[in-house]
């Protein structure tokens, strides 16, 4: 029997970890091609976008996918809603692998808001000197915010528009908590802004310390999947039942 060929759509560890995590498949992972230099998983890896949903679907039948992982970042609400219609229409099971987000503790001082916007809107009255580390899409929205002053850190550089008073920092995790305080003392950060992505939350641990309020983007809304798991370890064993 041939090993069953599973198809990740990436662009996160999770995506990179899974790849790594299963030598008895023939793993196909996916990735946008956002990054010049992307980390690469194991495996076979193809770059760029499909064409939509019919592209998916092509590729599916194509490879002969037997099963689809949607490991995308929580906000590429784009990408997931085609994985679950290319699913779908080609009959395959789809697995969406989603890190939990992030849970309030005390000492935080959290604002929840829907989205980029609604962060923008909300930012002069929580502080001026603002680090911003929603990724380099991210940083249009906050460019009709002249009141703040911007640290924004993202892989690539930005593309305008952007804030009028931005300094951009080019730079990749893991981050440390360390690395954090040092970043918001020597900037004089009084407010942050990030996604409520999940996973390693050294920022949200410093801000914590250092008292400063905190803006948290709420994720999308994703389609509704057969098939759920919030670790990597959940997501090989699915794939070995
Ligand atoms: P998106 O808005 O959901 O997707 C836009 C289009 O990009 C999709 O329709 C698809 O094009 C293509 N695409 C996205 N992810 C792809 C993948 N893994 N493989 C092939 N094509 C892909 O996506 P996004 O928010 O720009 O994210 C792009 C990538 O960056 C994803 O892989 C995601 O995991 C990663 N990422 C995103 C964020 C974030 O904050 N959004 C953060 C970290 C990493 P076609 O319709 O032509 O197939």
């Amino acid at each position: 029997m041939p090993p069953r060929t599973v198809l990740i759509l990436g662009g996160t560890g999770e995506g990179r970890a899974l790849a790594a995590a299963l030598p008895r498949f023939r793993v196909i992972s996916s990735l946008a091609g956002r990054t010049r230099e992307p980390l690469l998983p194991a495996g076979e890896v193809r770059i760029g976008g499909f064409g939509g949903v019919d592209g998916l679907a092509d590729y599916l039948r194509a490879q002969r996918v037997d099963v689809l992982v949607d490991a995308t970042h929580p906000f590429a609400a784009q990408i997931s809603a085609n994985a679950a219609a290319a699913a779908a229409v080609t009959g395959r099971p789809l697995l969406v692998l989603r890190r939990p987000g992030w849970i309030e503790r005390p000492g935080d001082d959290w604002h929840r808001v829907p989205t980029l916007e609604a962060a923008a809107a909300l930012l002069p009255r929580l502080g001026r000197r603002v680090f911003l580390t929603t990724g380099r899409q991210g940083i249009a929205a906050f460019a009709d915010t002249p009141e703040c002053w911007f640290l924004a850190r993202s892989v690539e550089p930005p593309t305008p528009p952007v804030p009028l008073h931005l300094e951009v920092l080019l730079d990749r995790g893991p981050f440390t908590v360390d690395g954090e305080l040092r970043l918001l003392r020597e900037h004089r950060i009084d407010v942050l802004v990030s996604k409520d992505s999940g996973g390693a939350d050294a920022k949200l641990v410093a801000a914590r310390e250092r008292g400063i309020p905190v803006v948290l983007i709420d994720r999308p809304a994703l389609p509704a999947a057969a098939a759920t798991a919030t670790s990597v370890e959940e997501a090989v064993a699915w794939l070995h039942t």
